[in-house]
């Protein structure tokens, strides 16, 4: 993957690749210096805070629909 610099808009491209075929794909699990500006660009992978609100979200959502499929039942 291409990261895009936040600040100078510089693409850093740290794919290892070999006779043109990408064999290590970088992915910015722990955010990447840009090279020309310096700034540390934030990892792409979401924060683990977030994927617990997710995950919450997630619960809620299935309590509603348990919910509903117990009312369909009575019926
Ligand atoms: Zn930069």
């Amino acid at each position: 993957m291409r990261i895009i610099c936040e600040k100078c808009d510089y693409i850093i491209n740290r794919d290892k690749i070999i006779e043109g075929q990408i064999v290590e794909e970088y992915k910015n699990i722990y955010g990447t210096r840009c090279p020309k500006c310096g700034v540390m660009n934030k990892p792409s992978v979401k924060p683990h805070i977030i994927v617990e609100q997710d995950v919450k979200r997630e619960l809620l959502r299935e309590e509603v629909r348990e919910k509903l499929r117990e009312k369909l039942r009575r019926k």
